[in-house]
This record gives C-alpha cells, structure tokens and sequence, in this order.
C-alpha cells in the first residue's frame, strides 16, 4: 500500500521541503520552487502557514537538546509565514539535499539554494527532510493526506524514463 511518503528508492518517492520566513520575506519563494519544478520533480502540496510553537517544536523534536533550538523555534514561529511542500519523484530526499546545501551556508556549494542565497546558520532559508524516515514524520506532521494531490505532470514520462 503506498505510504503518504510513497515508496522508497521509487519515482513515488516524497520529500518535505520548506521555505522558512527568511526565504518568504526576502521574496525568494518562486526561485526555491522554480529548482524543484525544472530538476522534474512533482509538485503534491503547498501552503503558507506560520507554524503554531507546538507544530516547529515537533518538527525539529531531534534538536529539543541543542543550545540554539528555541532561538530556531522562535524563528520559525515568527509570524512571517513559511512555504510547506511536498515533492516527488526520483531520489527526492537526497537530490532535494543537494539542490538546498549544507547546513552551513558557508559550507554550501555555490549553486545550492543556501550557497547562493545564505551566508548564516541561523538564516539557511530551506528546510529538507534528510532521511525517508524523516520524510514520513514529517509530511505527515505537516499535512493531511486530502492534501497530497495524486496526478501525472506532462513532462512525467519524459523527465523519469530509464531506458
Ligand atoms: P538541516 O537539516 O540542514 O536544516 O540542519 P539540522 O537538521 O542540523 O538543523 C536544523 C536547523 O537548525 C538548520 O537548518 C538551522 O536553521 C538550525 N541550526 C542548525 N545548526 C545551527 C547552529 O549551529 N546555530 C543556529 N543558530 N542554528 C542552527
Ligand atoms: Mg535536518
């Protein structure tokens, strides 16, 4: 049965990519979406929404010990609102790491969103989920499963085919 992740290693695969307020207040929304949409991944969701504490604090539950993690919540919460997304297709997780960079700006590749964009760890404009795993939590934290639209893009076949 296919999971609100979809399937693991699949085209079906599905990542939780969000645009935190930074990305939203300095107008960058549509240059974030525009890399995901031209790499050929599908678009299953998206709104904009400041999160409630309780929504950020789960979210980033593995961080609840590191020293900076209300600092990240308060940012989150803001009251500038962030862009939540689901993506999917190919190797979505990991490829969607790529394309958003190092935690670190300053580590980031230069064409990476964060390397392009972000000099500063507290400001790294996009969030990725790092694992199938996390992806699962976190889409299903994010949105319901009426949310998660089911169709075919037209480029699909074009953009997936392996022989
Ligand atoms: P990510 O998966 O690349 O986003 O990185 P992590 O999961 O390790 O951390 C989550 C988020 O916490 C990062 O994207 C940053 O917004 C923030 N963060 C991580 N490390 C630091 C840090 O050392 N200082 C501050 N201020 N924020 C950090
Ligand atoms: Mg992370």
């Amino acid at each position: 049965s296919k999971t609100i992740a979809g399937e693991k290693g699949t085209a079906s695969e599905r990542s939780f990519v969000m645009i935190k307020p930074d990305g939203v207040s300095r107008q960058l929304v549509g240059k974030i979406v525009s890399r995901f949409e031209e790499r050929g991944y599908k678009l299953v969701a998206i709104k904009s929404l400041t999160p409630s504490p309780a929504l950020a604090k789960e979210h980033y539950s593995d961080l609840s010990a590191r020293p900076f993690y209300n600092g990240l919540v308060k940012y989150i919460t803001s009251g500038t609102p962030v862009v939540a997304m689901v993506w999917e297709g190919k190797d979505v997780i990991k490829q969607g790491r790529r394309i958003v960079g190092a935690t670190n700006p300053q580590e980031a590749d230069p064409g990476s969103v964060r390397g392009q964009y972000a000099v500063s760890v507290g400001r790294n404009l996009i969030h990725a989920s790092d694992a199938f795993e996390s992806a699962t939590k976190e889409i299903g934290l994010w949105f319901d499963e009426a949310e998660l639209s089911d169709y075919e893009p037209i480029a699909w076949p074009w953009v997936m085919a392996d022989n």
